[in-house]
């Protein structure tokens, strides 16, 4: 079914054509009928599947005209703020409607002054959209549809008593979306207090990877790593590759040492000035950068065409966020590679990830790679309760135990 099929306003038509679209993926086709209806939809779909048009097509042919600010959509980061006020943006360009991002990290002046010309959509994260309402700049007392964007990640990054809040702020008379690539009990919880009779979309299994994406496990040892991760680079013909890390202290180390070879290396995450994500981001897209390192949360929903291949330096700690990684290559069914480097320490979170998957990741070895003997260490040395054992999943897995007393830093 084409998009002309869906019963978009001929403007909103008209950004879609614009913007290069072809036919609807599935989350299109099946919730632009169900937003246009003007009830409440909860979706579970992983980022990459088009979510976005998915959710702003339908809202600005709603919208119709430029009026007050109806439209307010929460997003977890910054660059996904940018990323989705600048969706929304693309397919308005043929209406009236406005749109503007808010989020930290940047200076009050501009977003004040967009605001004051007066906007429909607002595309916020909690933190600055708090700053607006206490001061008054932003008043909700018009919003009329109110979307919830990967609330799982807004629950990672304890924004959750402050989302309701804001939900609670909002007209009680409103629609409301609500997408979250999984529904653990603490997001059911905000969904029912926030949501009333929604219709339910889930596209494939919320936990699937993206299956233009080939995938592999490179078992290596620990102090090997690097050296691996500069022979998959030199061996593999790549365009553009995300390199993740668990660690803000070691997103930095890794960029770093790829500098020193000579790659031309961004770095992405939490600890970085706003103007220097910008740039990274930026210089990523644009092919300045060959490699991007990054965390997860700065990563998250992070939308580059051509990314060509995600290695995974770190296996992810929880097994959604494989996904998530891996969702950034291979997006809108372009074809990409996921390399995930793996030591004997990581064999229980492995596990978890091909039980979260349904599907076994094959191993393979670099060829011509100088490998030195994988020694697993004790199990007791990185798992306190047995091997593998994980006591708590808020309170940080203190896998490599005992000793030090360091807590990880995240993210
Ligand atoms: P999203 O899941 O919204 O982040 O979208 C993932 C990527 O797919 C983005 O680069 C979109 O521009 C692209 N995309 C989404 N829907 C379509 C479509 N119907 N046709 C072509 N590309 C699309």
């Amino acid at each position: 079914m084409p998009f002309k099929a869906l019963h978009l306003s001929e403007n909103v038509l008209r950004g879609v054509q614009a913007a290069g679209y072809t036919d609807p993926t599935p989350i299109q086709l099946r919730a632009i009928p169900a937003v246009l209806t003007g009830g409440d939809v909860i979706a579970s779909a992983q980022t990459g599947t088009g979510k976005t048009a998915a959710f702003a097509l339908p809202v600005l042919t709603r919208l119709g005209h430029h009026g007050r600010a109806r439209v307010l959509v929460l997003e977890p980061t910054r660059e996904l703020a940018a990323q989705v006020e600048t969706a929304f943006r693309d397919f308005a360009r043929f209406t009236d409607i406005r749109t503007v991002a808010v989020f930290g990290g940047v200076g009050y002046g501009q977003q004040r002054s967009e605001l004051k010309r007066g906007v429909d959509v607002i595309v916020a994260t909690p933190g600055r959209l708090m700053d607006y309402l206490q001061d008054r700049t932003i008043s909700l007392q018009d919003i009329s549809i109110l979307i919830l964007d990967e609330v799982d990640r807004m629950l990672d990054m304890g924004f959750l008593p402050v989302v309701k809040d804001i939900v609670a702020r909002c007209p009680r008379e409103r629609q409301t979306l609500f997408f979250s690539a999984t529904v653990p009990p603490e997001i059911a919880a905000i969904a029912s207090f926030a949501l009333r009779n929604p219709t339910k979309v889930e596209i494939g299994i919320a936990r699937s990877v993206n299956e233009s994406v080939k995938h592999a496990l490179y078992p290596v040892a620990a102090e090997q790593k690097f050296e691996l991760l500069e022979a998959l680079l030199a061996k593999t013909d790549f365009d553009s590759v995300l390199v993740f890390s668990r660690t803000k202290h070691g997103a930095d180390k890794i960029a770093r040492r790829l500098k020193t070879a000579n790659h031309s290396v961004a770095v992405l995450h939490a600890n970085r000035s706003q103007n220097q994500r910008i740039e990274a981001l930026a210089g990523f897209k644009s092919g300045k950068y060959e490699v991007m390192v990054a965390t997860d949360i700065a990563a998250r929903g992070i939308d580059v065409a051509g990314v060509s291949h995600v290695i995974n330096y770190d296996v992810p700690e929880k097994p959604e966020d494989y996904v998530h990684r891996i969702g950034r290559t291979g997006r809108a069914q372009a074809v990409g590679d996921a390399f995930t480097l793996v030591t004997p320490e990581n064999a229980g979170d492995i596990r978890d990830i091909q039980r979260f998957i349904g599907q076994k990741i094959p191993e393979l070895k670099l060829e011509g790679f100088n490998y030195r003997p994988i020694v697993a260490r004790p199990a007791q040395e990185y798992a306190p309760g047995g091997a593998h054992s994980k006591p708590s999943r808020q309170g940080g897995w203190n896998r490599f135990g005992g000793g030090g007393g360091r807590r990880r830093a995240r993210y």
